[in-house]
């Protein structure tokens, strides 16, 4: 187990999404500060896996910040598209935003009936210390469902209203937030990471 030794940290996104889903699981335990006070510019993605770019983008607010910095990446594995839109899945729609991402992936799988409509969200956190941390903190959760027809539900972000939740029987953006934070991708990771960090 790794102790705590510090009490404050930098979360490595620009995604309002997942800073607030970060900062909700993490805030009790750390004093978390978004990014965007130390660096205008996102580190660039140019990783061929979720832990690459997750390294990336923690070690580029790391190096701004002179803080340890914390960094999900994050996408949504389609059976059906051989993994897509997998690490590309923020820019699935050319960076469209998450409607026309939406509106792409129920393209895609048009013709694609139910049982063949199986998807998984993949997190993968990496935390550094400093930006030369030469062993990182990697943690990885996933969490499986199906892709609906049509969206439903106002909650959460990106995908969330096109993901059935088996256990819940209905789409994750139905889901307040607590509850999507104990069931999803993220949240597993995260409670890895607390269990490494000794907080859980
Ligand atoms: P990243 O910022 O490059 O990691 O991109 C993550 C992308 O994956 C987001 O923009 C969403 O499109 C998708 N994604 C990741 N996690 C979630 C989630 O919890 N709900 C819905 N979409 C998600």
């Amino acid at each position: 187990m790794t102790e705590l030794a510090f009490d404050r940290l930098v979360l490595a996104s620009g995604n309002k999404g997942k800073l607030a889903e970060l900062q909700q699981m993490l805030g009790e335990h750390v004093t978390v500060l978004p990014q965007s006070e130390f660096l205008s510019e996102e580190a660039e993605e140019t990783g061929l896996t979720f832990i690459e770019n997750a390294i990336l983008k923690a070690r580029h607010a790391a190096r701004a910040s002179g803080l340890p910095a914390l960094a999900d990446d994050s996408g949504l594995a389609v059976d059906a598209l051989g993994g897509a839109p997998g690490i590309y899945s923020a820019r699935y729609a050319d960076g469209a935003g998450d409607a026309a991402n939406n509106a792409k992936l129920l393209e895609a799988l048009r013709d694609i009936p139910d049982a063949e409509r199986g998807a998984r969200f993949i997190s993968v956190l990496a935390l550094l210390r400093h930006a030369d941390d030469p062993t990182p903190i990697i943690c990885q959760g996933e969490w499986h469902g199906r892709i609906l027809h049509a969206p439903s539900g106002e909650h959460g972000f990106g995908y969330d209203p096109l993901f059935w939740v088996p256990e819940t029987n209905c789409a994750s953006a139905e889901l307040p937030a607590a509850q999507k934070n104990r069931l999803s991708h993220r949240g597993k990771a995260m409670a890895q990471l607390r269990k490494q960090l000794g907080l859980a």
